[in-house]
């Protein structure tokens, strides 16, 4: 059984994202979504919002779980049984970053491998702080976020501002 976890702090879910879980999925038996808490950002949506409007946006989708988790991504991996990374590349700049990650994981699990999707071209400008700017500034994000998803992410972010 092959299994990948397609890490991320999804905060919130892109049809970006989306796009690789699909196609994630018909690679391997078995995709596992990971929300995880990245130091280095501060979230718009709870880890439980992320979860719900992850499982909510990939319920069509019969091989994937949505889980989340905080702590050393490698111990998570292999508590899932697998040693397979899928994470998204988009432009230049997530290379250096993904790049780095990478080859850390590697030297703390030299058993892991971290394996890159390119974007499809028509997500290549979607990230999840693009969506959130235009939400706050009363911008229309058809087209970016998954249908299901895109009211709550209007409501949350407004309700807080
Ligand atoms: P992180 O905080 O780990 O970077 P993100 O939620 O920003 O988490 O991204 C999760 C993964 O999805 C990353 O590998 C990122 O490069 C990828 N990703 C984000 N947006 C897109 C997109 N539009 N197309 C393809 N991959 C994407």
């Amino acid at each position: 059984m092959r299994i990948a976890v397609c890490p991320g702090s999804f905060d919130p879910v892109t049809l970006g994202h989306l796009d690789i879980f699909e196609r994630a999925a018909k690679m391997f038996d078995e995709v596992i979504v990971a929300v995880f808490h990245n130091p280095g950002k501060r979230p718009a949506f709870s880890m439980e919002e992320r979860v719900h409007l992850l499982k909510e946006a990939t319920a069509h989708i019969p091989n994937i779980q949505v889980d989340c988790f905080s702590g050393l991504l490698n111990e998570y991996v292999r508590s899932r049984n697998t040693n397979i990374i899928v994470r998204g590349l988009r432009a230049l700049t997530d290379f250096e970053y993904e790049f780095q990650r990478a080859l850390l994981i590697k030297h703390v699990d030299p058993n892991i491998e971290t394996v890159f999707m390119m974007t499809s071209s028509e997500y290549s400008f979607v990230s999840s702080s693009a969506t959130k700017e235009l939400v706050k500034f009363g911008g229309s994000i058809k087209g970016l976020v998954p249908e299901n998803v895109e009211e709550q992410i209007f409501r949350r972010l407004n309700d807080r501002a």
